[in-house]
């Protein structure tokens, strides 16, 4: 078998990392040829020394100018571009298999769309590609020929125990969701949470930003988007449970009532190793059960009072259309500006609920009207003020 030659974009973040890793324990399986990362020269440098590898883009444009000369790297075969048009070129370029897209936010739309274009495998962890453009990026899927592969844990535990099944059988599918470093709170409790409180994630090493989803629970509602249409599922088949040892990634019952689960240890090596490898399980460098020591799984309902994310969730896969792009728009500036200091933790999860109810809603959008409806979410979260409460009357 000639080895597959893979391109990661995104490399330098935690997926891009975990990819790395998972590449390097099957060196006869596959070969990397191309990485990107948006502007961390710094982290690309020590990844082209490191690897080699035919192509490196910088995504961000202005990196170019930011660029220090590169010193010792001269002899080396790698070529160096920027801008996102580059990534396109190497998206496309006839020497890659496959591409894991391990960019965060929006910003992995435009790659996802091209690797699916050409017909290729895309290995997919950037759920918001299926958050915004869901319909329209399984008809591409379809129409190409091309293979959408998921990392994300839970729809890979799904995709695992579906193994090419269509969803006739199903009943329903239960996402498993840690509950973040805030379950149990109540969302009184939530008011005032830092960033710093925030970020701290009880059992996922993992960017900012879906750490931060994690919290507010937001993740969850983000796959419960992904879900319904990468695996073509009635809203009302997603359900979620909290499972805070993070070990069981998703249910599956299908209709007879028998209920099947995939587990493992928190470790994204294993849904990235399954996509690169699928359909061939081979020992890899995942960590493993600990069976002699497990003694218990433990399950709870979620609080929805507390974590109103995942009705949003439920909303924006029922009604489809511009919803998921403005949520993800709205979230993503949520975030920043949650982290940036400038809005409160339990104000996220309202101006993205302000937008979706409010935003001119399109129920089958084209690709540049869903960019469209993205645009405009980023400048309305941009802007959100909180609403003031009447002062109480002096007495
Ligand atoms: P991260 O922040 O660690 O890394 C993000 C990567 O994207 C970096 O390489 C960065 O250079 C690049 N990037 C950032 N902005 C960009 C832009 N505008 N254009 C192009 N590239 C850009 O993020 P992560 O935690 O690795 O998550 C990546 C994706 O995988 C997200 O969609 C996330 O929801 C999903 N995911 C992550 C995990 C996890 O364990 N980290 C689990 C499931 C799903
Ligand atoms: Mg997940």
């Amino acid at each position: 078998l000639p080895p597959r030659r893979v391109a990661i974009l995104g490399a330098t973040g935690s997926i891009g990392t975990n990819t790395l890793k998972v590449l390097a324990a099957f060196p006869q399986r596959f070969r990397l040829m191309g990485l990107t990362a948006h502007n961390n020269w710094d982290a690309l440098k020590k990844l082209i020394l490191q690897h080699q590898p035919k192509w490196c883009i910088l995504t961000d444009p202005e990196s170019q100018s930011t660029m220090p000369t590169i010193s010792g790297m001269a002899h080396l075969k790698t070529n160096v571009y920027f801008g996102p048009d580059a990534l396109n070129k190497l998206v496309r370029a006839a020497d890659i298999d496959i591409v894991v897209n391990a960019i965060v936010g929006a910003a992995g739309l435009q790659g996802s769309w091209a690797v699916l274009e050409t017909g290729k495998t895309l290995a997919l962890a950037n759920k918001e590609t299926l958050v915004m453009a869901g319909p329209l990026v399984m008809a591409l899927t379809k129409k190409s020929g091309a293979r959408l592969l998921p990392i994300d844990s839970e729809p890979s535990a799904i995709f695992q125990i579906l193994a090419e099944r269509g969803v006739e059988s199903v009943e329903r599918v239960v996402l498993t969701a840690s509950g973040g470093p805030f379950r149990g709170k109540k969302r009184d409790a939530l008011a005032k949470v830092t960033p710093e409180e925030a970020l701290r994630h009880p059992t996922w090493k993992m960017g900012p930003k879906i750490t931060i989803d994690s919290a507010t629970l937001m993740n969850k509602a983000l796959e419960i988007v992904e879900a319904r249409w990468l695996f073509g599922l009635r809203p009302e088949q997603i359900a979620v449970i909290l499972h805070p040892e993070s070990i069981v990634h998703s249910f599956v019952e299908f209709k007879d009532g028998s209920v099947l689960a995939q587990l493992s240890p928190p470790d994204m090596q294993l849904p990235i190793q399954y996509a690169l490898l699928h359909p061939e399980r081979l020992p890899g460098p995942a960590k493993r059960l600990a069976w002699e020591d497990l003694r218990g799984l433990t399950f709870e309902q979620a609080d929805q009072e507390t974590f109103p994310a995942i009705q949003l969730g439920w909303e924006v896969a029922r009604r489809g259309g511009t919803c998921g792009a403005v949520l993800n728009a709205a979230n993503e500036i949520a975030v920043e500006r949650f982290l940036a200091g400038t809005l409160a933790f339990l104000d996220i999860v309202d101006v993205c609920h302000a937008l979706v109810a409010s935003h001119p809603f399109n129920p089958e959008p084209t690709l540049t009207e869903l960019l469209a409806a993205d645009r405009w979410a980023r400048e309305e979260a941009a802007r959100w003020q909180p609403r003031k409460l009447p002062r109480p009357p002096k007495s």
